[in-house]
């Protein structure tokens, strides 16, 4: 893609961050670095590292390569794993977002004309940077705010919008206070559970309607994959904005996009102008298709599978607390689906057994192991423990304690 040399020639010159690491990484020069076909031989960018960038050189960091006075619009993530790091855009970089987010959302089936709620805030979080693509594509937009369940339940019932735009776990919880409603359709983002089976049946059936995933990053783009109808992966929606790479998160490999394999996703900006990254590590593992879809696209489509954070690694084998979570749901209503993985040794490599403590029926733990070691090949410690007995804030409360591990 043409864009790239460009990219990496003004990174060269207005980010010191990216001048000195692929220096450092033995490329002089933006001749030296070549083309996209070249670009697994460039290091990766790591979060700690943006976030060390702009804790030394406030207020954007060295990787930035404009002054601030060049954004237009500066975002925040949420700091949950360290100090908030703050996310400048330009007047492009916002325009190029709104682009991605009118693709995105057009492949969950929006169309012009059509009512739809969305619960995201304006700001400081990059979901707000979301609400121009539902205007972009010719919605009626009703935006109810963030946790503002009575106005998203009136909106529901009074204006019988056609679609809802929310995190998984929220619609969890509107589904148990919702009376009528005449939505088609629910797009869920912000957080994993959208793209597990069992969770996903659950809503639909709660709902009567179905349930389409969405995808972000922040430091990437808001809204950059979206599924379709055929519910079959998200699309990617930014091709010529951005390029996208899979790794194995182990040993940092290449992994040769095909139908069905799996990795962390690994990505790089080709015209983002305010800080435009290369080779950032996203910590999403996913598994991914490059099929041709049910609908017609031929674009890259993804499911996530958990994050590469939360990995543990048994006897050679890749253990997702998600993946082990959406095994254990498939027995329900015998269990309630709120399982712990409780390590006995600190670090990712695990030796078996895993115990792995699941709320339920105590007579299920036998059917359970053995559910586990062939859907997911390791060998866990199956023990049941009493429902409502696991800590739950919120779906997207850590499934691993290491607490009592030695
Ligand atoms: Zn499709």
């Amino acid at each position: 893609m043409a864009s790239y040399p460009a990219q990496i020639a003004r990174l060269f010159e207005r980010s010191p961050f990216y001048r000195n690491k692929l220096r450092a990484a033995g490329f002089g020069s933006a001749a030296d670095v070549g083309g996209l076909e070249r670009i697994a031989e460039l290091p990766f960018t790591e979060k700690d590292e943006l976030r060390r960038s702009q804790a030394e050189h406030p207020p954007l960091g060295e990787h930035a390569a404009i002054a601030i006075a060049e954004a237009a619009r500066i975002y925040s993530t949420s700091g949950t794993s360290g100090a908030p790091l703050y996310l400048p855009l330009t007047r492009n970089d916002v325009e190029q977002w709104r682009e991605i987010g009118h693709r995105t959302y057009s492949r969950n089936g929006l169309k012009a004309g059509e009512r739809v709620v969305t619960t995201y805030g304006a700001g400081p979080f990059v979901a707000g940077a979301s609400l121009a693509a539902f205007e972009a594509i010719g919605t009626v937009h009703i935006p109810t705010g963030v946790g503002n369940t009575e106005k998203v339940l009136a909106a529901l019932e009074r204006l019988q919008p056609e679609a809802l735009a929310c995190t998984p776990s929220y619609a969890l919880y509107l589904s148990e206070k919702v009376k009528t409603h005449a939505l088609q359709r629910i797009i869920v983002g912000g957080e994993p559970g959208g793209g597990e089976a069992s969770f996903r049946d659950r809503l639909q059936q709660a709902w009567g309607c179905k349930v389409y995933e969405i995808m972000g990053i922040g430091d990437i783009a808001a809204s950059l994959w979206g599924e379709c109808p055929a519910q079959a992966g998200m699309h990617f929606s930014a091709e010529e904005f951005i390029h996208v790479e899979l790794i194995d998160p182990d040993s940092g490999k290449s992994v040769e996009m095909k139908d069905g394999v799996t990795g962390e996703l690994v990505y790089t900006h080709l015209e983002r102008e305010a800080a435009p990254l290369l080779r950032f590590r996203s910590r999403d593992h996913v598994q991914v298709w490059t099929s041709r879809c049910a609908c017609g696209r031929t674009s890259l489509r993804a499911r996530c599978i958990g994050r590469t954070d939360d990995m543990l690694i048994v006897r050679g084998v890749n253990v997702f607390p998600s993946a082990v979570r959406e095994v254990v749901a498939r027995f329900q209503p015998r269990v309630t689906g709120a399982i712990l993985i409780r390590p006995r040794s600190r670090g990712v490599k695990q030796e078996p057994p895993l115990p792995v403590l699941v709320e339920g029926d105590p007579e299920m733990a036998e059917r359970i192991s053995a559910e586990i070691r062939a859907a997911l090949t390791f060998t866990p410690q199956v023990r049941m423990v009493p429902p409502q007995s696991l800590p739950r804030s919120d779906y997207k409360s850590r499934l691993v304690d290491f607490s009592e591990a030695g």
